[in-house]
């Protein structure tokens, strides 16, 4: 997206690459018990695959506690991020923002006429609800926060958000995207999934991407209210474009709380490591409480992008608040060590 974000020169093969630490993607996944239910589902790749796609949002439904038809499903969260902004941007209006988050929704509902009402991120990096709350004006049509944020990486405190989003959608909707939640300490404890099922106007974006380890595989969905649902229906059936083997793996890492505990634990323990180098090198960083950290940087993201991929290092350059900034995923710890010291021999 054309937000101040650099693209990735392309001085590296893919296949080169030492650390791939660029999209916030899980190393450790998908789960193998996943993978298997993947390949045996090809097997019935002839058939529709309506039956497994109704089993995986009951089981979706119960694990959230809403009903089956507070549920779309999509391939990969984007998809839904990015028809909702279709759907309710289509007579232009409004999108109340923090700045910088991520784009996807935003970049949609600019480009079907709707506009940005970015508020800056607070001191210590959480959403600016007042601030938010009071640009909610006749024009807004949706209120997004990411929480966790991207591509800072920091969390907004779950009891304010909760009285945010309880106030603010007898408004408007709020969409609160919750890619990185399973990650953060407090984990889905923090989600804002009540709000759904107390029937407030609230939409919940959740993904297999993150802590389930499968980008690749397309699985994402959203949580809200049945007549919102229904609206964002108008331009798409939702789950028709997830294939019957990734409706297979998804089902099945729901089970897999283990694979997803330790994917947890071994992130946080490289998050703690890459942490401590920015601190001993003097790198101001943004607090994390996700699978990636964002950090200043005294180079044009371009210029340190280019040097750090002849390195055979994948991150992520952005420029806001008039800064530059690295965003580096958290990989393995072996990725991290490589990672550390291709910005060492950059900087140090
Ligand atoms: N939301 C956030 C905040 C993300 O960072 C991403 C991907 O990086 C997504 C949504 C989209 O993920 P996916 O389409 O893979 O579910």
């Amino acid at each position: 997206y054309k937000f101040n974000e650099f693209t990735p020169p392309i001085t590296a093969k893919e296949e080169e690459l030492k650390a791939i630490l660029r999209a916030n993607e899980n190393p450790y996944g998908p789960p193998p018990k996943s993978a298997e239910a993947f390949q045996k589902e090809v097997f019935t790749g002839n058939r529709y695959a309506w039956k497994t796609l109704n089993d995986l949002v009951d089981k979706i439904a119960k694990k959230e506690g809403v009903k089956p038809e507070q549920i779309m499903m999509g391939p990969g969260s984007s998809d839904l991020l990015e028809k909702t902004a279709m759907v309710l941007f289509q007579n232009g209006g409004n999108v109340v923002s923090a700045d910088p988050s991520y784009m996807s929704l935003i970049v949609v509902a600019k480009s079907v006429g709707g506009s940005w009402k970015s508020y800056k991120l607070l001191e210590d990096s959480q959403h600016d609800l007042d601030a938010m709350e009071a640009g909610v004006d006749e024009n807004t049509k949706l209120v997004y926060i990411c929480n966790p944020n991207n591509p800072t990486g920091s969390i907004t405190d779950a009891k304010k958000l909760y009285d945010f989003c309880s106030r603010v959608s007898e408004k408007v909707p709020v969409f609160v995207d919750e890619a990185y939640l399973d990650l953060s300490e407090n984990g889905l404890k923090d989600s804002m999934v009540s709000l759904v099922t107390e029937g407030k106007d609230v939409i919940i974006a959740r993904t297999f991407s993150k802590i389930h380890g499968m980008a690749g595989l397309r699985v994402g969905y959203i949580l809200g209210k049945e007549s919102t649902l229904n609206k964002i229906s108008e331009v798409t059936r939702g789950g028709m474009g997830i294939t019957g083997p990734s409706i297979a793996a998804a089902t099945t890492s729901l089970d897999g709380h283990d694979f997803l505990e330790s994917c947890k634990t071994k992130i946080a323990d490289a998050r703690a490591y890459t942490i401590d180098y920015l601190k001993d090198n003097n790198f101001s960083y943004l607090p994390s409480e996700t699978n990636f950290v964002i950090f200043e940087i005294p180079m044009e993201g371009k210029d340190f992008l280019e040097k750090i991929y002849a390195k055979k290092v994948a991150v992520r350059a952005f420029k806001f608040w008039d800064k530059n900034w690295c965003r580096v995923s958290i990989g393995t710890l072996d990725e991290m060590k490589i990672f550390t010291q291709a910005v060492s021999e950059i900087f140090v």
